[in-house]
């Protein structure tokens, strides 16, 4: 196995946890963009959004609430934060493992670079 992300997901490589359950794991951002910057992945290898199906809905839907949750958790969720799926090179992916970034902690701008 040399996903990066699995390897996490599995206890192989290690990671600060925010997170863990029989379907997603969370842990913080190893070069964190903002003070609060927490990766939600599922534990099944799926590499982009573009590889989600129908019956990956429940799992999606997972992922967002769970944000949600590690949000109000950390403290971000009244003053704001931004969830994020970058999918494939344009959009700057670059761990090609499902990732839901979680960021906060900082006025967002919008448009995004
Ligand atoms: P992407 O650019 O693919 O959307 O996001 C990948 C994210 O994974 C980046 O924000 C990067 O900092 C983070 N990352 C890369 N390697 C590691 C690692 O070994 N541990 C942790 N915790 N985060 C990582
Ligand atoms: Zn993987």
């Amino acid at each position: 196995m040399n996903c990066l992300f699995c390897r996490i997901a599995s206890g192989e490589l290690p990671a600060k946890l925010v997170h863990e359950d029989d379907y997603l794991v969370a842990f913080h951002d190893i070069n964190p963009q903002a003070p609060v910057h927490v990766l939600i992945v599922p534990r099944r290898h799926i590499a982009t959004l573009n590889e989600v199906s129908a019956d990956d809905d429940e799992l999606v839907g997972a992922m967002l609430r769970r944000a949600a949750v590690i949000a109000r958790n950390l403290g971000i969720a009244e003053r704001g934060y931004r969830t994020v799926f970058n999918c494939n090179r344009e959009a700057g992916q670059t761990v090609f493992h499902l990732h839901l970034h979680v960021l906060g902690g900082r006025p967002m701008h919008w448009p995004p670079g």
